[in-house]
């Protein structure tokens, strides 16, 4: 057996467990087509790092006690710790996250501005880390990793931001920057990306490989999954979806061009169009709350706003599923707030825009998370690190 077939094994089996797990070793061996003496050589050399466990399934799964016990393996929790956090405009949200993807703490840091150096960004992680650990009773450094999700153009295997709302700076290596201030392995991937890794893993695309998450905050984010694997395209900023152009020589978006998605979705947008209407003054600002309650009272300058931003997104969705063909697309929201963009008039107009077959259309479906949807994804993202890097050790000291 030769150390890229050795490796590969590990691999096969750590991602069986962690799918499958509780899992008897014999079924490992039928998920992966790996011999069962090979098995159990490699979740021996698990078992001693300490990555996964033994358990024993509870006395109906067993049997009520005829013949040898059956042993189930897991990944084992205490393993390894890990943070998540996903910068947002206004404050920082936090997960703490053990080996098996339970999220142990969650917690909120508040941002004084909403675009600051990247210097001060690293400071702010620092101390919202630091808060969250002595919250728990816990120190730093009992983190094994962390990741970090931030709106923007981010080249992830790299952990680079060329432009991210949130930095006054563009292309920053925030990666190295909070790996070198923490001491601990950090990633940094655009904070869709991170919740498709959070679907995937924890939510509602877990066994499907090929399948698109559109995200809703205050932009619209893409995850695209093809084949198991997130698509990043080749300079690392693929998916930007809020930035395909839904209008020739239409409204200005904040990147600086016309006629994107974003510039007719997103609240700024919203907002600019709504302040047109509203006659805002200090006491009585322009907010999205606004503009949907007026909607709801039959305004029909607000209702035509809400109305043409569902065209637009729906002419998006339409046009990525004509492209990609997913099994499952998920229209992931933290708040219901944006329910203008999953009305039944935009699910209809997203249905009659895609190529009609006679097979039924990809499902689309709505999964509103609530706040923690984020620093799930960063959670998440940082647990897949960790377990890279556990596996290459035990690679390295085999070899
Ligand atoms: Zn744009």
């Amino acid at each position: 057996v030769s150390a890229g077939q050795r490796e590969q094994g590990r691999r096969l089996i750590f991602d069986a467990i962690r799918a499958h797990g509780p899992v008897p070793r014999i079924e490992l061996s039928a998920h992966t087509g790996i011999s069962r003496a090979t098995v159990t050589t490699i979740t021996a050399e698990m078992l001693a790092r300490g990555l996964i466990e033994e358990t024993l399934p509870d006395e109906e799964a067993r049997g009520a006690g005829r013949g040898r016990p059956r042993v189930d393996l897991k990944l084992r929790g205490a393993a390894h710790l890990v943070a998540g956090v996903k910068v947002s405009t206004s404050d920082l949200s936090l997960m703490l996250m053990d080996f098996e993807g339970r999220d142990l703490a969650v917690g909120t840091h508040p941002l004084e501005r909403g675009i600051m150096s990247p210097d001060r960004l690293v400071d702010e992680v620092a101390t919202a880390l630091s808060d969250l650990m002595a919250r728990e009773g816990r120190t730093h450094d009992a983190l094994s990793g962390l990741g970090v999700g931030i709106a923007g153009i981010v080249d992830a295997l790299r952990g680079f931001v060329h432009w991210s709302p949130s930095l006054s700076e563009t292309n920053v290596d925030l990666g190295a920057m909070l790996r070198a201030r923490l001491g601990i392995p950090a990633i940094v991937d655009n904070d869709a990306n991170l919740v498709a890794v959070a679907e995937h893993r924890f939510g509602l695309a877990r066994g499907h490989s090929d399948f698109v998450v559109i995200t809703i905050e205050s932009g619209v984010g893409l995850g695209i999954v093809l084949g198991g694997d997130l698509y990043r395209g080749s300079r690392g900023c693929g998916a930007e979806f809020g930035h395909i152009k839904v209008q020739l020589d239409g409204a200005l978006c904040r990147c600086g061009q016309r006629g994107c998605l974003e510039a007719y979705v997103a609240d700024y947008a919203l907002l600019r169009e709504a302040a047109l209407i509203m006659a805002p003054d200090r006491d009585h600002p322009a907010t999205l709350a606004r503009l949907l309650e007026a909607a709801h009272d039959n305004d029909p300058i607000a209702q035509s706003i809400l109305t043409r931003a569902g065209r637009m997104f729906a002419m998006g969705v339409a046009n990525l599923i004509n492209i990609f063909d997913p099994e499952l697309i998920i229209l992931a929201g933290e708040q219901l707030q944006f329910d203008h963009l999953y009305s039944e008039a935009v699910m209809d107009a997203i249905r009659a825009s895609i190529v009609q077959v006679d097979k039924p259309p990809p499902e689309v479906v709505v999964h509103t998370w609530g706040s923690k949807m984020w620093a799930m994804g960063a959670a998440a993202s940082a647990l897949d690190h960790v377990a890279d890097l556990a596996l290459a050790g035990m690679n390295a000291d085999a070899a």
